[in-house]
């Protein structure tokens, strides 16, 4: 019998003064991947660092009292406390690749997300979104990249999925208590969430260099609607979501001044920030005394933002009537027009009682955009082109930067000694071409890091069936069979992720017989394991789970597949590093990018994948397998169906054949061939520092330099910007080109051919445009895809000098179908391309050749 008590309290252990290094050792999260910091808190209490699933804070208080005063007078304990801390300071002041490169002007990041994955310890994450941002993070500080983060913290997390006897989900939510986590409190700021004062409390979690503030509500000077904001994520209708995005964009500028932190560039992580957008609006008006549209450009100038959405419905909309509620009287006392406001997130022909779209808003406010994977960019491009009228898709502003994987966070410990000796001692960060190394590691050393790694996981399987068996009150006797489950020499295939209808999870089972007889063969079988949650409100996804349960039952099948419960990234992390076979089945182009496949490659794992996200740029016809899309039937079943087909053939024909080719002795050398090459071709890429290193230079360079030109002498750049493009926006209607080139049936290649236009400017002058020249091959719609832009020359004006004559010239590089167009764009050189002024004429034939023409 145990007594629940009145009320609890945590009270702080004392430390032992030679032990004080451990406590600030607990508190920087950089020990989550540095396995000598791991073994140190191992060291403390073994059995307690189990129980406490790797949690040092809650480790510390609760070791024993005289335990830590044994190892207080332990020499080699201390002095390998000693050595481990000496490290973390190395660590933190050691120059990187962002110290090391020429100039730049960017000094600082402001990273704004709904959630962060960063351990299952600090469970403020639902997805593949959080544990992104929580990469993002770490591969900053490995890079010296000067990154801080921003968003909320959740004190009930994500839930923690239990499966009742009959399969069907439940969650089960836990209430974090801050004062047993990694957390300091810096801070306090108010928030007003229509119009009534909600106070926020700032945590600062340490994640090596990386600082991240989450702000939480859940206070005792609030009210209970107050408190509510913070209480878990994703949770309730939208009133409690535009609550939640207000705190996070809103009250996340407030926390970052409030701070003294003053960064240059906001990156938006999903459109959920959206709103510190409007924040830094109303502060610049307020304090640099800007109208409303040269806050706009002072604020895009600085604003990166990444879209993970490739559907339309995936994106947060809120109806007028609560934007009304929580943003009229703030746009009231900030001087800013509320029309003008719901503008921000509206698209052209919204009707201005259209829900307000904060993709659309970020979209607007941001400088630079991207998605997630090379499809997922052109996918964007299509999704939004509609805010770009005229603007040809290949021109859309919405680029792509490749997810990546924190490397040191997923790699299995083997694994990382491989690399180590094949590649290099730094091996997390180097050019890519010193992965040649890992092709002479022996197929025997790496087939042995591989074994290592199913072994571990299979035990796993093991303790996790039976814990959660116990937890649904079996009894010891009933859970004999779980030491039974999976065999550590089979071909072992994975699939975790969130149980969502596009990602298929039950695709492998759309013939069950057929899958049956592959488990069970006699021969060469092969073993499932499978994780993931399906969200609260989803049936469809629950249902899903429990079908998988339902075919797991069968005696036969038992043995050799098993469904994890509560997938987080301890899960992931055992999966990945165990599993031979990463599967991914989802709709293309449904899945933006996908990480998971990302870590299991750098554990030696195979990837077989619907060519989809990340795999579709990286899949090179030796690094794994890709399963035919079967894009050309309409009808979703239809289209299900053959996929699955296509699927158990590889496995049947091309991928358990070669796993189980073992030739001379044990080790399937076609198999670590395989290994090697996506070893090879993959570590690099997949890899978050490639990842950072691009937002570096393809995002936050540019933003930085543009935000500072726009900022200096009080924003004097971003007030004439947004003169010119007013100016330019209501006299481009007077523009009038028309163009003339080659009149030609057939041409012959590498001829070369002139082409002129003439081009009325009205009220505008030759400084504030471009005439363009695109040519290049028609497509099968007879329309140019991706062709050559080049700039024309203003060669004379005529006797109106309004009226000005370009030339231009091109030659046919390609036999085919040949054709040529003539554009006048705006042209500013603050802006990042043309298009965000919204203003585009393209020439027509002009009627006459005289004068246009020379000779
Ligand atoms: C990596 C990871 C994800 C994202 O994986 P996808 O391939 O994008 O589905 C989701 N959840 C957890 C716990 C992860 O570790």
């Amino acid at each position: 019998m145990t007594s629940k008590p009145l009320h609890s309290f945590t009270v702080r252990v004392q430390l032992p003064e030679v032990l004080a290094p451990l406590r600030e050792m607990a508190m920087n999260l950089r020990w989550i991947w540095d396995t000598r910091t791991q073994d140190l808190f191992r060291w403390v209490e073994p059995e307690l660092w189990e129980a406490t699933a790797h949690d040092p804070i809650k480790l510390l208080s609760l070791a024993p009292r005289e335990r830590l005063e044994a190892l207080a007078k332990n020499r080699s304990f201390r002095s390998f406390l000693n050595e481990t801390y000496e490290d973390l300071k190395h660590y933190l002041e050691r120059p990187r690749w962002f110290n090391e490169r020429p100039e730049s002007s960017l000094r600082s990041v402001a990273y704004f997300s709904p959630e962060f994955g960063i351990h299952h310890t600090l469970p403020q994450y639902s997805g593949g979104l959080g544990v992104l941002a929580g990469d993002h993070l770490k591969s900053a500080g490995a890079l010296g990249v000067p990154v801080v983060g921003v968003g909320l913290l959740y004190r009930q997390g994500y839930f923690r999925q239990e499966l009742d006897a009959d399969g069907w989900q439940r969650e089960r939510y836990i209430t974090l208590n801050p004062a047993e986590m990694a957390l300091v409190s810096v801070g306090r700021i108010t928030v007003e969430l229509a119009d009534a004062p909600v106070i926020a409390e700032i945590w600062k979690v340490l994640l090596g260099r990386v600082p991240l503030y989450l702000l939480d509500t859940n206070l005792e000077g609030n009210d209970e609607e107050g408190r509510l904001v913070t209480d878990r994520l994703y949770g309730g209708p939208e009133e409690h979501r535009i609550r939640q995005e207000i705190l996070l964009g809103m009250g996340g500028v407030q926390a970052l001044a409030a701070l003294r932190e003053a960064p240059q560039i906001f990156h938006i992580n999903e459109g959920h920030a959206g709103f510190s957008g409007l924040e830094r609006i109303r502060r610049l008006m307020a304090e640099e005394k800007l109208g409303f549209g040269e806050a706009v450009e002072a604020v895009r100038a600085g604003a990166v933002f990444t879209t993970h959405t490739p559907v339309a419905a995936g994106i947060d909309r809120f109806p007028r009537w609560l934007m009304e509620k929580y943003f009229k009287g703030w746009s009231q006392s900030a001087d800013i027009d509320f029309e003008e406001l719901m503008a921000l997130g509206h698209g052209p022909g919204d009707s201005p009682e259209a829900p307000f779209n904060m993709a659309v808003l970020c979209l607007r406010l941001s400088g630079q955009a991207n998605g997630v994977s090379r499809l997922h960019g052109k996918v964007s491009r299509n999704l939004f082109g509609n805010l770009w009228p005229d603007v040809p898709e290949e021109e859309i502003p919405i680029s792509a930067i490749t997810n990546g994987v924190h490397a040191y966070t997923w790699v299995s410990e083997e694994m990382a000694s491989l690399f180590r000796h094949h590649v290099l001692p730094e091996w997390y960060d180097v050019e890519p071409e010193r992965w040649e190394g890992i092709l002479e590691a022996s197929d025997e050393d790496i087939w042995r890091a591989r074994e290592q790694g199913r072994e571990r996981l299979v035990a796993f399987v093991r303790r996790r069936l039976k814990e959660a068996g116990r937890a649904r009150g079996m009894s010891e006797g009933d859970l004999t069979w779980c030491d039974e489950v999976l065999d550590p020499g089979v071909l072992t295939i994975g699939f975790a992720r969130r149980f969502a209808s596009y990602k298929r999870p039950t695709l492998l089972l759309t013939e069950p017989e057929r899958l049956k007889a592959l488990i069970c063969a006699r021969d060469r079988p092969v073993q499932l394991v499978l994780a993931g949650k399906a969200h609260p409100a989803d049936d469809e996804g629950k249902q899903m789970i429990r079908h998988i349960l339902q075919f797991a039952q069968d005696p036969d099948v038992r043995r050799r597949m098993a469904f994890i419960e509560d997938y987080d990234m301890e899960v992931g992390r055992m999966l990945c590093q165990g599993c031979d076979l990463w599967l991914n089945n989802p709709r293309r182009p449904l899945e933006a990018s996908g990480t998971s496949g990302q870590k299991a490659a750098l554990n030696g794992g195979l990837n077989c994948s619907i060519l989809d996200g990340w795999w579709d740029e990286m899949y090179d016809g030796r690094n794994g397998w890709a399963i035919p899309a079967a894009g050309l039937f309409q009808e979703s079943h239809r289209r299900d169906q053959s996929e699955a087909n296509h699927l158990y053939e590889l496995l049947e024909r091309r991928i358990i054949p070669l796993f189980y080719e073992r030739v001379n002795g044990s080790v399937p050398h076609g198999w670590v061939g395989r290994i090697k090459a996506s070893l090879r071709s993959l570590s690099p890429a997949v890899n978050a520092t490639r990842m950072m290193r691009e937002y570096v230079e393809l995002a936050y360079d540019p933003a930085a330099s543009r935000t500072e030109n726009l900022a200096v002498n009080g924003y004097a750049g971003a007030r004439a910007l947004a003169a010119w493009k007013q100016h330019i926006r209501s006299h481009w209607s007077e523009v009038v080109i028309e163009a003339i080139g080659p009149d030609l049936a057939v041409a012959d290649l590498e001829s070369r051919h002139l082409v002129g236009a003439r081009v009325w400017l009205g009220s505008l002058t030759p400084q504030d445009l471009a005439v363009e020249l695109l040519h290049g091959s028609l497509g099968i719609d007879e329309h140019l895809h991706s062709p050559t832009i080049e700039s024309m020359t203003l060669t004379r004006m005529e006797s109106d000098p309004r009226s000005c004559i370009y030339e231009g010239a091109f030659s046919c590089p390609r036999p085919g179908r040949y054709g040529f167009a003539v554009r006048v764009v705006p042209y500013h050189p603050a802006i990042a391309t043309y298009a965000e002024v919204g203003c585009l004429t393209w020439a027509s034939p002009s009627r006459t050749e005289r004068g246009l023409i020379p000779g």
